[in-house]
């Protein structure tokens, strides 16, 4: 059974803390729940939205479309052989929950994403990443409810066209279609780290890790973003508020010989990835404070609210840096979060 709430205040549901509220909050425990709100919807004729731990998205007013809170549990071993273990996990189940027992069960592969806020459903949504590993590396397949007929659907990896902080689910037309019930995930039973991030390297080091283990890579990452991160309970944000650049070796070419010490990554064949901190770092926006709308004063990355922003506060704060950086580098800088203006 589907359960209602209405006139939700959704300060405590989104992790920037900016204040909105929901005419109505749908809770979703199963994906029985997902099909009847699915019919629920259909027979009024209504979108919806979909929320996870609420972790990437900015409310810039109150949201009158129904919230689907995913809430969908369970974690479960689909397959396994001596090498590899195939593993389901509740779209509504914590992230961070989910890493940690794979840790616990020695399942090699998620330990470079530890710490990532937010919920397993939105994983795919835009193929989180961290430290040298994406979600589509683990990723097997997931299932949907489609939200206009309540039927499921399967989809597995190239279904989905992951790419940088990216899927189909955050394109037109899948775009709000779907709501995602379960992922599965290829998981190793045999090592295979990956430390290419060089702070990890250093991190072990400094905590003198001797031999390398699933959980000495997550507890090595989760002390990195402690400590450069702000946590979400004590300073509203979502994390990065822009995807880092990625722009076509022409371009790369005339930026890079004006800008001579700006970091830059390879990004695929023909392209380079620029570091939207840096940018707005060098633009002079770090630590930049208005009202409560801030950018952080250790990452230029994470915008953030300082305790009674308003949602359209933050969101000119992120247009003026974007016009900012665009006069002074020529680079277009795109939101990651996920901006809720219905
Ligand atoms: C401090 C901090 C650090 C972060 N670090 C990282 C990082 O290192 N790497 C990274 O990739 N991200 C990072 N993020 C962003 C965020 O944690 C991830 O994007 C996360 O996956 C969002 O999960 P969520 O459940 O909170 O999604 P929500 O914010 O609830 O939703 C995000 C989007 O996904 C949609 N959605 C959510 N669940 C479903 C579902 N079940 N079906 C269909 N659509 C759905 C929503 O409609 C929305 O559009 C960080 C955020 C914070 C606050």
């Amino acid at each position: 059974m589907i359960e209602f709430r209405h006139d939700v205040d959704l300060r405590s549901l989104h992790t920037f803390g900016t204040p909105a509220r929901a005419r109505t909050v749908i809770e979703l425990h199963s994906q029985d729940d997902a099909a009847e709100a699915a019919d629920w919807l259909r027979a009024r004729g209504t979108s919806s939205l979909v929320l996870g731990g609420g972790s990437n998205v900015l409310f810039r007013k109150n949201v009158d479309t129904p919230i689907l809170l995913n809430r969908i549990k369970g974690i479960e071993v689909v397959s396994e052989d001596a090498s590899s273990v195939e593993v389901a996990a509740g779209a509504g189940e914590n992230w961070h929950g989910f890493v940690e027992h794979c840790i616990g069960h020695d399942w090699c592969g998620v330990e470079n994403l530890a710490l990532i806020p937010g919920n397993v459903g939105a994983g795919p949504m835009q193929n989180i990443g961290a430290y040298g590993v994406e979600l589509k590396s683990v990723f097997e397949s997931l299932d949907a409810v489609e939200l206009a007929t309540g039927e499921v659907h399967r989809f597995s990896r190239s279904d989905c066209r992951f790419g940088y902080r990216e899927s189909i689910f955050k394109k037109p037309p899948h775009k709000g279609r779907y709501l995602i019930t379960r992922v599965n995930f290829r998981l190793k039973k045999v090592p295979d780290f990956n430390t290419s991030y060089g702070a990890i390297e250093d991190q072990l080091e400094m905590m003198g890790v001797r031999e390398l283990s699933i959980r000495a890579i997550a507890d090595a990452v989760i002390h990195i973003r402690r400590s450069k991160l702000p946590d979400p309970r004590e300073i509203g944000n979502a994390g990065s508020f822009f995807k880092n650049p990625v722009i076509d070796e022409d371009a790369f070419r005339r930026f890079h010989a004006e800008h001579p010490l700006a970091p830059h990554y390879p990004a695929g064949e023909g392209y380079v990835k620029l570091a939207a901190g840096w940018l707005i770092d060098q633009a002079g926006w770090k630590g930049f404070r208005e009202g409560d709308a801030g950018v952080h004063n250790r990452q230029a990355l994470v915008l953030v609210n300082y305790g009674k922003a308003h949602g359209n506060e933050v969101y000119s704060l992120s247009e003026r840096i974007q016009q900012d950086v665009e006069a002074k580098f020529g680079v277009q800088l795109e939101r990651e979060v996920n901006v809720i203006e219905a």
